[in-house]
């Protein structure tokens, strides 16, 4: 089978040596180690769908797989006599980009990074920004509906997307790569391969919707007293940017400490400590200076009112680097800290800081001195509430309670009218929870789905539907 899919598609793009698979095989956090028969790395659509073909002649199951930064174990293989990866990073060409259409055809395996690039060089702006963007691949953001930092002012993946061009489970290249706003045409088809996990089909290309360059831009770093007073800037940055606040990040105080203690070069932007922070951005069509002044007047307003504690705007872009740096840090700095319990949570936003302070009494109520670190997209509702054991604990003792302490945060996410997984997905990390989540009426259209576009299980088995 092997020297089968060596020539269809190439020597070196299978590989079955345990070395060679390694970098395909470990997970980001350490929560996986994968287990596949061969990793197969084809370079064009059409490879694709020789290699899906293939796989099936074989009775075997594919894990497709993009930059292998997901959270959730989506594209983590279990099945060492089993499960082929297909791994799309030599599937990485940039097809077009229509700056006057402002879309852009990129295939699946483009790191979000280079997209974001490629954007800026033809003076327009593609806005999915993530912490994993120099890995991640578009593939996997469009098949896990990623989220990020910029979902309060242009959506998730899934607002983004025009078109898809998908390889089907018996073989066939659906090729519905079209660039086009307005398209009333029946289902929606592309609509349920983003946020699959890889379940419906193998994404091959997408196009995307670009947007006009910000010509002006402004970061700010804020102090507040509780989550409360940073919605309350919020909104009021809301009311006067509207679509121009193009992010609202919320840090807590334990954060930052983490992030002094781990990230070279790191340092307070604010004196005094302060409970929370939050780095806001506004962007402006126009200038700098119309960002500056917006920046300014919610930033007095938000005084005014009793909000903020203290804020500083940055005074240059390395200055604005440096606050966005502190934020993005988040996820890595934890890791530092001994063994951590993650949580992705979305709460409607009027709700989260409530959230916040009955989750963090909760968990603090279950495991004594355990620490709360709920970071993240308070504009959209989303936190990631992790939780970091107590100072020298034993990590996996603590790591054993993973569950115990989902129960608990899940519940209050629940009694708020919440999703457990927010941006993350589902993976085979939570594929578990599905029955708890779902009715049975959704849970039923679903398998549905699944059978009518992949009556053999051909594509990941094992994640999302449990
Ligand atoms: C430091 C860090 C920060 C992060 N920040 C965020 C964040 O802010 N917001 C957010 O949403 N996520 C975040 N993530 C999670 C992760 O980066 C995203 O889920 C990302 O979209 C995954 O892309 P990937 O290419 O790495 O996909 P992978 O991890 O390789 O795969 C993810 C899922 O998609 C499937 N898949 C991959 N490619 C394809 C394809 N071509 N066709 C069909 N299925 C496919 C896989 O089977 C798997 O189920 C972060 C991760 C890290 C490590």
């Amino acid at each position: 089978m092997l020297s089968e899919f060596k020539n269809v598609l190439g020597a070196n793009a299978v590989l079955s040596n345990q070395d060679d698979m390694q970098p395909y095989l470990r997970e980001w956090r350490g929560l996986y180690q994968g287990k596949a028969l061969a990793v197969v790395r084809p370079s064009t659509t059409q490879e694709v769908s020789d290699a899906v073909k293939l796989t099936v002649s074989y009775g075997l199951k594919i894990i497709p797989q993009g930059g292998n930064t997901g959270l959730v174990g989506g594209q983590m293989p279990d099945d060492e006599k089993n499960h082929i990866i297909l791994s799309t990073d030599r599937l990485n060409a940039i097809r077009t980009l229509d700056s006057q259409g402002n879309s852009i055809t990129v295939e699946a395996g483009v790191v979000l990074e280079r997209i974001q690039q490629a954007a800026s060089d033809a003076d327009r702006f593609f806005p999915l920004s993530l912490g994993s963007q120099g890995s991640c691949q578009i593939g996997g953001n469009i098949s896990s509906n990623a989220g990020g930092t910029g979902v309060l002012a242009y959506g998730n993946t899934r607002d983004l997307v025009l078109g898809l061009e998908v390889v089907l489970a018996d073989g066939r290249i659906w090729n519905g790569l079209r660039a086009l706003r307005k398209n009333n045409t029946g289902y929606d088809l592309k609509q349920l391969f983003i946020g699959a996990e890889g379940t419906l089909g193998l994404v091959t290309a997408a196009t995307l919707k670009l947007f006009p360059k910000p010509k002006g831009k402004q970061v700010a770093f804020m102090g507040f007293e509780s989550p409360h007073a940073a919605l309350a800037t919020l909104n009021i940055a809301q009311g006067l940017a509207g679509s121009n606040l193009t992010g609202f990040e919320l840090i807590p105080r334990i954060g930052m400490e983490y992030t002094y203690r781990h990230l070279e070069g790191a340092r307070d932007p604010l004196e005094g400590e302060h409970p929370w922070y939050a780095v806001i951005e506004i962007s402006s069509g126009r200038s700098d200076a119309e960002a500056e002044a917006l920046m300014a007047e919610a930033f007095e307003m938000a005084f005014d009112a009793g909000h903020v504690n203290d804020a500083v705007l940055a005074n240059s872009l390395t200055q604005q680097d440096a606050f966005w740096r502190l934020r993005h840090a988040m996820s890595e700095v934890q890791k530092f800290e001994g063994g951590s319990i993650k949580h992705d949570v979305s709460v409607p936003v009027s709700k989260m800081p409530d959230f916040i302070l009955e989750a963090s009494e909760a968990v603090k109520a279950t495991i004594t001195n355990c620490r709360p670190v709920p970071f993240g997209h308070l504009g959209d509702g989303n936190i990631h509430f992790n939780v970091s054991q107590p100072i020298g604990a034993d990590k996996d003792a603590f790591l054993a309670e993973w569950d115990r302490v989902n129960t608990v945060v899940h519940d209050i996410v629940a009694a708020y009218g919440g999703s457990v997984s927010a941006e993350h997905g589902i993976g085979r990390l939570k594929a578990k929870l599905m029955p708890h989540i779902k009715s049975d009426v959704e849970l039923d259209m679903m398998r549905q789905m699944k059978r009518t576009l992949d009556p053999d299980g051909v594509f990941n088995p094992g994640a999302l539907l449990p």
